[in-house]
């Protein structure tokens, strides 16, 4: 996945001051890179009976999509509040400043399935924690793993997941 490393961009001081964020469009973009991504991914969980791979908002939803296509699995949204249209269960997790919460339709998910949970970027891993949270809150689902393109090792957000007993594969590291 070295191709993948180098197509990430690095953004200094976006969407605020200190912060330096890793654009992944280049890697989209590039047809080879894409392909590789969702290649390796397919070849990581083909065997694994996934039913259903969802996607957090928005960049999540990217990855996840292709990667439901080639499994042959179904692709959840977990959404931003307000924007799924039926009825919902919803997380509310604390950001540095304030709070923000995420929603999944309360069918998108039935007993015994194996879902494979998908984001762009593992930062400080409070997104990943609110949403394994709510799958495993609200269903009786099995997470057989959570995905990332990237992951900031330095924000020791895998440590948010401690005590889930949830898996962690992230493609490229920094
Ligand atoms: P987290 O801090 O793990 O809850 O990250 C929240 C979300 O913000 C993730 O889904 C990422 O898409 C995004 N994100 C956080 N930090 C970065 C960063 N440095 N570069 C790119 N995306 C980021």
């Amino acid at each position: 996945m070295e191709a993948l490393k180098q197509a990430i961009r690095d953004i200094p001081d976006f969407p605020k001051e200190g912060i330096l964020f890793k654009d992944i469009t280049p890697a989209l973009e590039d047809r080879v890179v894409f392909r590789k991504m969702i290649d390796a991914l397919r070849a990581r969980y083909k065997d694994q009976k996934i039913d259903a791979v969802a996607g957090i908002e928005a960049r999540g939803f990217v990855m996840a999509s292709a990667l439901a296509y080639v499994l042959g699995a179904g692709l959840v949204l977990i959404r931003k509040p307000g924007k799924l249209p039926y009825q919902t269960h919803r997380k509310t997790y604390a950001l540095e400043y304030g709070t923000d919460a995420m929603e999944i339709h309360v069918d998108s998910l039935k007993t015994g399935q194996n879902v494979l949970l998908v984001d762009d970027v593992l930062a400080t891993g409070g997104t990943i924690a609110a949403a394994v949270d709510l799958i495993q809150s609200n269903f009786k689902a099995n997470i057989v793993e959570v995905a990332f393109m990237v992951e900031l090792d330095f924000l020791k957000g895998r440590e948010k997941l401690k005590g889930t007993n949830v898996l962690i594969h992230s493609m490229v590291n920094f």
